[in-house]
């Protein structure tokens, strides 16, 4: 008899796991992803960069880092056999004066050790031919990396999933979990029920208090951080070519506001990092009083603005200022004003916290008992996504074996 396992959450990281559990085991395997929106990919996995992250700033050995490496190729070998558009176009991390040139160094080095191939410090005239209008004084070219559209691997994924003989189960919001015998009875908030034998929770934003409803709890939660774009106008869009970096804080799991091309060929610039009101909040104005409260006493958070008032107050101001955000693009695009650009969209980071007001800095996966929960999948999890399916679907092979 099969083995009935149920996915809870359809963005990249549910799907991907899906996507391998089937095609390794598809003969012991019976399969149901719930996916409480329309349609799969429509969170974090489509409200995102679209950047092809190689594993260059993560901790050499972290999961990141490792991820990152088998993700990114995996990722462009399933683009290419499915047809989905994506592109190696290489990126720019600049340094701005000669302090920064020594971390850029480092950061080679650092990125070099994680098995990047292709690295290399380029001078001013060198990198200009490639992005003819960035600033800075040196800059690290990172050729691997690249831009995708996401939305369209979630897609691909479903069919895969589907094609393999899994079920995908749209408008099924999780909501209660019997346990009875070995079975376990997934509900939804319309009363409908999924009976598998075990569960595997990737419901990004939700994660935590998925966790909690199998009584699983994690010593972190996930607090919602929005990141703000704004769009390059047609007429300012020569300013930017492909993708163009700052150094990272290394505080800080964030990236630094930077400049992307999509795979559509828009411009964008951001994203920031400030507090959604609400855990699937896209606008300031989407306010779910019960999240913004428990985010609020959360002791975590409040830790956490206490320790880092300067970055806090900085991104604060960048959502509430086009001219703080462009102040801050400033050193990456001397020329740019804000004539140049226009708000766009925004994305909400599920970004695990713990107590103290400490940032997860790497995946994080839960074991319960007949259930596995991705509690801390943060970028570049989109980019990684294959290889943390692997990573998951190995785990709960290894255990059902
Ligand atoms: C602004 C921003 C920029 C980013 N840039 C990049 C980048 O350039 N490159 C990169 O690699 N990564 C990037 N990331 C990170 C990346 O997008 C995420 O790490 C990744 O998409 C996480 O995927 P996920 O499947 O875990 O979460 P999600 O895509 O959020 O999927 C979770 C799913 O679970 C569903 N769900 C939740 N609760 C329930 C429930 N109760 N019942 C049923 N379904 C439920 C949700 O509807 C959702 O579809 C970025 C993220 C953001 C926000």
């Amino acid at each position: 008899m099969k083995i009935r396992v149920g996915v809870i959450g359809g963005g990249i990281t549910g799907l991907a796991t899906a996507f391998k559990l089937l095609k390794k085991r598809a003969d012991r395997i019976e399969l149901s992803l719930m996916e409480k929106e329309r349609e799969v990919g429509l969170h974090q996995s489509s409200h995102n960069s679209g950047v092809l992250h190689a594993g260059l700033a993560y901790a050499p050995h972290s999961a990141k880092a490792q991820l990152a490496r088998s993700g990114i190729r995996q990722m462009i070998a399933f683009c290419r056999e499915h047809d989905i558009p994506h592109e190696q176009c290489g990126k720019l991390v600049l340094a701005t004066d000669s302090q920064e040139v020594e971390e850029l160094e480092k950061l080679r080095t650092n990125g070099l050790r994680n098995g990047l191939i292709g690295l290399r410090i380029l001078d001013r005239e060198e990198y200009l031919e490639k992005e003819p209008y960035a600033g800075g004084v040196k800059a690290l070219l990172v050729p691997e990396e690249g831009i995708v559209d996401f939305k369209g691997v979630c897609d691909g994924l479903r069919r895969e999933i589907e094609a393999l003989g899994g079920h995908v189960v749209n408008g099924f919001k999780f909501t209660a979990v019997e346990q009875r015998g070995g079975e376990q009875r997934l509900r939804s908030s319309r009363g409908e029920e999924v009976v598998v034998d075990y569960t595997i929770n990737c419901g990004g934003l939700y994660a935590d208090r998925i966790a909690h409803l199998f009584g699983v709890h994690p010593a972190v939660r996930i607090v919602p951080f929005r990141g703000d774009f704004y769009r390059f106008k047609a007429s300012s869009d020569r300013l930017v070519n492909d993708l163009i970096y700052p150094l990272a804080d290394p505080r800080y799991p964030f990236l630094g506001v930077h400049l992307t091309r999509l795979i559509t060929g828009e411009k964008e610039a951001g994203p920031n990092a400030v507090l959604a009101f609400s855990r699937e909040g896209y606008n300031w104005w989407d306010i779910h009083p019960g999240e913004l409260g428990s985010a609020l006493s959360y002791k975590g958070f409040r830790r956490f603005v206490k320790k880092h008032p300067y970055m806090v107050a900085s991104e604060l101001q960048s959502t509430l200022w086009k001219s703080h955000f462009v102040k801050r693009l400033k050193p990456l695009l001397p020329e740019i004003e804000e004539r140049d650009l226009e708000k766009s969209r925004s994305g909400v980071r599920a970004q695990a916290m713990d107590k103290k007001g400490n940032l997860a800095g790497d995946f994080e996966l839960m074991q319960g008992e007949h259930s596995t929960h991705l509690i801390n999948a943060p970028s570049p999890a989109a980019t990684a996504s294959l290889a943390i399916g692997d990573w998951i679907s190995d785990k709960v092979l290894s255990y059902l074996d």
